[in-house]
């Protein structure tokens, strides 16, 4: 018999996990996760609920009635369905394998955020990646040129963009969506923290589908991503999702938390303050420097980024080291907004640590 690690595809073992960092005891800011909890009243409500869901059946009915509801909440466009997902994650692999015919491409501005290229990958589709300007705006030219060599299947536009939390200009989002002979995904994961949505041009483009996701609204623990286009393409691209993909526990915890939006609102809120003041406090600081963000992180320029990340996990204070991740994030960190406490420990942490 031969090594059943042979039967593997030898680029699946050539691959790296995809690392977690260890947070325990630690001020975790690594993430973009709400560092707001339930409080205890509203977290013993969800628990009594969560006690009472009927385990013993598939999920489909209430997952139905939550897309009612997210429908609702978002406020689709006429003629305009959604699919849920196991997290954003999960639909971006949807859409993978809904796109994947021979020699079929993803196309996506980089630095961005790494599954858009891992998903195409492990379905074996072609992954290109157009590199951003130095100051982390789409290269119109660039991605037009692109577009036109690849006829990418699908486009991903992260609105606002991971890591480097910025919106891009309109007027190049047009040009590419009008350039793409394939799908646009306008990816809204920040949307929460955002001053811009897309959604209320959405319907200008038959081929711009929207996705969001409830993980950084709160719910990261949740798992529960989604996807907004028209009905028609709606309809086909689910049919690769699995059945039953998204559990009651997800189901019910998502519709409790679209029960309480306000407590959220609120949330939200309060970390886009907790934004301007990190945002201001770091700017001010010699050799440092801090990008625009709409989005629940900072991307950070500092003299040397291994030294800060070191610096700052010893001292207690977890935050992601993405100068590896792309040739223009030289020396970046990336920080996640947190609690006002949680704030000002990053901030002792970071001033010692440059
Ligand atoms: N899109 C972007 C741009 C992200 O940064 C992330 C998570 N970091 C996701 C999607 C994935 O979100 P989810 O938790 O819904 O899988």
């Amino acid at each position: 018999m031969r090594n059943p690690l042979d039967t593997l595809r030898p680029d699946v073992r050539a691959m790296h996990s995809y690392v977690v960092q260890d947070a325990t005891g630690m001020v975790k800011l690594d993430a973009m996760e709400n560092p707001h909890r339930l409080s205890p009243a509203l977290q013993a409500e969800l628990g009594e609920r969560l006690g009472a869901v009927a385990l013993n059946r598939y999920p489909d009915g209430r997952v139905d009635y939550l897309r009612q509801v997210l429908a609702a909440h978002t406020g689709l466009p006429a003629g305009y369905g959604l699919i849920l997902g196991n997290g954003s994650d999960e639909i971006i692999n949807l859409l993978a394998i809904a796109c994947n015919r021979p020699g079929a491409t993803v196309l996506a501005p980089v630095p961005g955020f790494v599954m858009y290229a891992m998903g195409a990958q492990l379905l074996g589709l072609n992954f290109v990646g157009v590199p951003l300007t130095a100051d982390f705006e789409l290269d119109t030219p660039a991605m037009l040129a692109a577009i036109a060599q690849h006829q990418p299947a699908i486009v991903y536009l992260a609105y606002p963009n991971n890591p480097t939390a910025n919106l891009w200009d309109d007027a190049a989002i047009e040009q590419i969506i009008e350039a793409a002979p394939g799908l646009v995904v306008i990816d809204e994961a920040y949307q929460p923290f955002s001053s811009k949505s897309y959604l209320d041009r959405l319907a200008r483009h038959p081929h711009v589908l929207l996705m969001r996701t409830l993980s950084k609204f709160g719910l990261a623990g949740v798992r529960l991503g989604y996807l907004i286009g028209p009905q028609a393409l709606v309809t086909e691209i689910d049919k690769v999702r699995p059945p039953y993909n998204v559990s009651v526990l997800n189901c019910e915890c998502a519709l409790f938390a679209l029960a309480h939006l306000e407590v959220f609102a609120v949330q939200a809120q309060e970390i886009r303050t907790q934004r301007a003041i990190v945002s201001a406090a770091l700017g001010v600081l010699p050799g440092v420097k801090v990008w625009p963000s709409d989005a629940n992180m900072l991307l950070v320029r500092v003299p040397d980024a291994g030294k800060t990340f070191d610096g700052m996990k010893a001292k207690g204070v977890l935050v992601k080291n993405v100068s590896k991740m792309h040739p223009l994030l030289a020396n970046c960190v990336r920080i996640t907004i947190g609690t006002a406490e949680e704030n000002e420990r990053m901030l002792a942490a970071f001033q010692t640590s440059i």
